[in-house]
């Protein structure tokens, strides 16, 4: 299908990208890889009047460190997050989840930050960003600031983002030296998750000494799963990982579709807890 007609400009600086978004208001959208809005273009659900193309902007690929921070540019694609040395060595999680979005032709588009701008709840991408908690850096007229990613996905397809606002870049406090886990339910290859579970495990002698859960697909939003969080600290085997992924969709208000009910995501989001946890924390 052909989308409706829009102007497009190709900045080449932020400045240039935040001034144009700030000149087309509400009608205005940054295009990345255009891998989500684009189809949302050609299915008439979106209507932008302007696009504003940063992929020419420098410095907004690749990743750097800061101390013990991974800093990873919105515009690196899925891709080349996945063949990041960084980003393998200290956000492996994110590696791991990359891996399992969808196919080569779209990781050779679709950016990091183009998947977290969107906030699609099915997305694989914002749950882990919350399980490492991360942080979102936005430039926009106002200047640069901060956004953790707890506070960032805010309902479906919303974020604590203005419109004309561009997020620059995603800060990760390095998890070197955890174990982690992206296990990812999907009725066929290659596509989007029923239920995706991100883990990531701090591990003292022989048990889990902390754990992080990140639900993909189990509400509005990407969760966090507190309650299994909790009861996942001490855990010392298999049996007590499984125990305590059993609180896993506590609180979760999971969606029903043409794949699944709200009933079996919940059973899905305790059942693939218990694997990802223990395939994190090498009990599997
Ligand atoms: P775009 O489509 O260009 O933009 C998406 C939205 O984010 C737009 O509203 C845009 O204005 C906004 N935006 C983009 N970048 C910025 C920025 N820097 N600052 C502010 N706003 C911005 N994803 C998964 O997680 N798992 C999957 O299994 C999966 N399967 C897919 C299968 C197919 C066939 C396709 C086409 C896509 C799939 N995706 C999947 C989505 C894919 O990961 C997209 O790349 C991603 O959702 C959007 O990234 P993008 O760079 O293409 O963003």
């Amino acid at each position: 299908m052909i989308p409706p007609a829009f102007d497009y400009v190709r900045p080449h600086t932020v400045e240039e990208a935040v001034r144009a978004l700030a000149d087309g208001g509400e009608d205005a959208k940054v295009l990345a890889g255009g891998q989500s809005l684009l189809p949302l273009m050609r299915l008439r659900m979106a209507f932008p009047q302007l696009l504003v193309d940063t992929g020419r902007i420098p410095g907004l690929r690749g990743s750097r460190m800061e101390g013990d921070t991974l800093v990873v540019g919105a515009m690196t694609t899925h891709h080349g997050v996945l063949h990041d040395a960084l980003v393998r060595r200290h956000a492996g999680l994110l590696a791991a989840a990359t891996a399992t979005v969808a196919d080569p032709a779209v990781r050779h588009r679709g950016t990091l930050g183009g998947s977290l701008a969107h906030a699609d709840p099915a997305a694989d991408l914002p749950a882990v960003i919350l399980a490492l908690e991360g942080e979102l850096v936005a430039v926009g007229p106002r200047g640069r600031r901060t956004i953790p990613a707890r506070e960032f996905f805010t309902d479906y397809l919303e974020t604590a983002l203005a419109p004309d606002e561009l997020l620059v870049e995603v800060r990760l406090p390095s998890t070197d030296g955890w174990g982690f886990h992206y296990e990812k339910f999907q009725r066929v290859a290659q596509a989007y998750a029923i239920v995706g579970v991100a883990a990531l495990v701090r591990r003292d002698n022989g048990s889990i000494a902390e754990a992080r859960v990140g639900l993909t697909n189990m509400g509005s939003t990407p969760l966090r799963a507190p309650a299994a969080e909790e009861a996942l600290a001490g855990a010392g085997d298999a049996a007590a990982v499984k125990r305590a992924a059993g609180e896993a969709a506590e609180g979760t208000r999971p969606s029903r579709d043409t794949s699944a009910s709200p009933e079996y995501r919940a059973h899905l989001a305790r059942v693939l807890t218990g694997r990802a946890v223990l395939a994190a924390a090498g009990m599997g």
